[in-house]
């Protein structure tokens, strides 16, 4: 592909698609096809790519593995006036992917360094996920062990910010779950799975019935996923918080509750059974009604 005439002696970091080849900029195919040499995180994955927009440039293999080690390489290649991209599996670089210790080099060394900005899983669900995004917080991947995981969302639910986290098909559930327990069962969340593929689903309620709703169907915890969840809501001066507030226990109640009887009936009940406001469940149970699969 023919393109503009790239600096020698420069890094271009470059985003590619995150599912749809479709959403390749014009000028990240530019910049691929005119530059020296690009990094890439896996050279068979990036060459698939590279096949389908008939690009020949020469790959390297640029991952956290050999990050360190090849990173004063790459500045000596820039030093020769090499020009070189970088480029991810899929999204923007450096977002949850390699090139940080690399970019820290460049900026240290006052190199120059060109953004080819595209796709990232992160901007693409909170444009859909209908929370705030004036102020939002990115916590790329939660740890993989339980305790771990919970002891990071405890420090997380005084948070009033939109909450971002990345999340694997095999561990999804016990995440929502554990959000549920730990950030509270009503918090609005929304689950946005396989961005920009064919079985793209984006669906939202309260954390206790998207909890649910993951372990009904297995199917529905396949795929890529993007958990954004509302900041902790502020105090509804009604309502009220602390000891009147609705807890997970008193959710899992009228969940049950609403899986048996009409959503009315399940209401009163579970304001009987738990001693909350009859508002506030009810006001949840619609949450739960609207994210239940049709
Ligand atoms: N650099 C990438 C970006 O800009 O989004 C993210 C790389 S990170 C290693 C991979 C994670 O991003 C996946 O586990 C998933 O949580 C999220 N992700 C990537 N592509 C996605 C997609 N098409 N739909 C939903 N989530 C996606």
């Amino acid at each position: 592909m023919e393109g503009p005439s790239v600096i020698p002696g420069v890094l271009y970091v470059v985003a590619t698609p995150i599912g749809n080849l479709g959403d390749n900029t014009l000028r990240a195919l530019q910049v691929l096809g005119s530059v020296d040499l690009i990094l890439a995180e896996d050279t068979r994955i990036s060459a698939r790519l590279l096949r389908r927009f008939t690009i020949t440039t020469r790959l390297k293999a640029f991952h956290e593995h050999n990050e360190q080690k090849m990173a004063p390489w790459v500045v000596e290649q820039l030093d020769e006036g090499m020009s070189i991209a970088l480029i991810s599996d899929a999204g923007t670089p450096l977002l949850r992917d390699p090139g940080l210790y690399l970019m820290r080099l460049l900026r240290a060394q006052g190199k120059k360094t060109v953004p080819v900005p595209g796709p990232s899983a992160l901007v693409c669900a909170l444009s859909v996920a209908g929370l705030p995004t004036d102020r939002f917080v990115f916590e790329g991947f939660l740890p993989v062990k339980r305790e771990a995981r919970r002891h990071r969302l405890q420090g997380l639910v005084e948070e009033a910010r939109t909450l971002v986290v990345y999340e694997a098909p095999h561990r999804i559930l016990a995440t929502t779950q554990d959000m549920a327990e730990v950030l509270g069962g009503e918090r609005q969340v929304v689950i946005a799975r396989e961005l920009t593929k064919a079985f793209e689903t984006i669906y939202s309620g309260s954390l206790s019935a998207i909890a649910h709703r993951l372990s009904e169907d297995s199917n529905n915890q396949r795929g890529e996923f993007v958990v954004v969840v509302e900041g902790k809501p502020k105090v509804d001066p009604i309502e009220g918080a602390g000891e009147g507030a609705v807890t997970a226990e008193d959710q899992r109640i009228l969940h049950l509750l609403m899986e048996e009887l009409p959503l009315k009936k399940a209401v009163i009940l579970a304001a009987r059974l738990t001693g909350r406001k009859k508002n506030a469940l009810y006001r949840i149970a619609l949450q739960e009604h609207a994210s239940a699969p049709q």
